[in-house]
């Protein structure tokens, strides 16, 4: 069965993830995946003093090298196609938009996530930025240098979009009110949304963004994919079946995957739900 796609998924470069990339690999063969994309975390990512979350700029070009080794090993066409695809997962940081944007330029991406994880210097996933700002104030913030990303059309994919809501922390006014202003800019930008499954592994309990978001997206026409944000083997595909029967429910006909920055659309329809795990 072809077209299910899993396009968020790290490697050990990123120092917080483990398992070999074939695991990886074989892990979405055996889930019936036919595109399975690496999205390991950008090298300017920020990082406290005696902590780092990210590949070291001299290591990017053996990634990329990794990627494509896997890439001439597993390349498959026919009735049963399987794609490995070179993307990363780009720190949107408008004081770093130069280096990230030669970087965009220098490798031959299938895709880009781009993604918000700090403000400032503060990190999203921290519980305790909840309770020492006004979490309000942090969503705000936050959705605002989403805003920016999306307008610079900075990526392909906003990665888990609704990040705030990660560790538990849910806005007075509920996040689809910061997301609803978001959706123009998202369809001048044809940047698609993913849903990111790991956020139901997360105290959020649910996809990153909640069906209510995605209902909203999909109905205003922004194009949605799917990541499960794996940072160990077992969790490529993660909750995908799931994913797939929600998406059934809200009435989303279509996902996109992409080629050499070139999105592709396919029907939700013709996809298997795949083993559940
Ligand atoms: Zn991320
Ligand atoms: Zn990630």
């Amino acid at each position: 069965m072809s077209g299910l796609m899993d396009l968020h998924n790290h490697t050990v470069r990123c120092l917080h993830a483990t398992g070999t990339m074939e695991a990886y690999v074989e892990r979405a063969r055996a889930l019936g995946i036919s595109d399975f994309g690496f999205s390991d975390h950008s090298h300017w990512m920020l990082n406290a003093t005696h902590e780092r979350y990210a590949m070291l700029a001299e290591e990017l070009d053996a990634y990329v090298a990794d990627v494509q080794q896997l890439q001439a090993r597993y390349h498959c066409d026919g009735p049963h196609p399987f794609r490995i695809l070179l993307g990363m997962e780009m720190d949107f940081i408008p004081a770093r938009l130069a280096v990230a944007r030669a970087t965009q330029e220098r490798y031959p991406w299938d895709y880009l996530i781009g993604s918000v994880h700090h403000i400032g210097f503060e990190k999203l996933q921290q519980p305790e930025l909840y309770t020492q700002w006004s979490g309000d104030d942090v969503c705000e913030l936050y959705f605002h240098q989403l805003g920016l990303m999306i307008r610079e059309r900075f990526a392909d994919i906003v990665g888990h979009l609704d990040l705030p809501k990660k560790m538990g922390f849910r806005p007075q006014r509920g996040l689809l009110s910061y997301i609803e202003p978001l959706i123009p800019d998202l369809l001048a930008a044809g940047m698609a949304v993913e849903i990111n499954t790991s956020g139901l592994d997360n105290p959020a309990q649910e996809f990153m963004p909640g069906w209510d978001t995605l209902a909203a997206l999909a109905e205003s026409g922004v194009p949605l994919t799917l990541g499960s944000d794996a940072h160990a083997p077992h969790q490529v595909g993660r909750h995908f079946a799931l994913a797939l029967s929600g998406l059934r429910r809200i009435g989303v006909r279509t996902l996109v995957r992409f080629e050499r920055r070139q999105q592709i659309t396919g029907e939700v329809a013709a996809l298997q739900a795949i083993t559940s795990n």
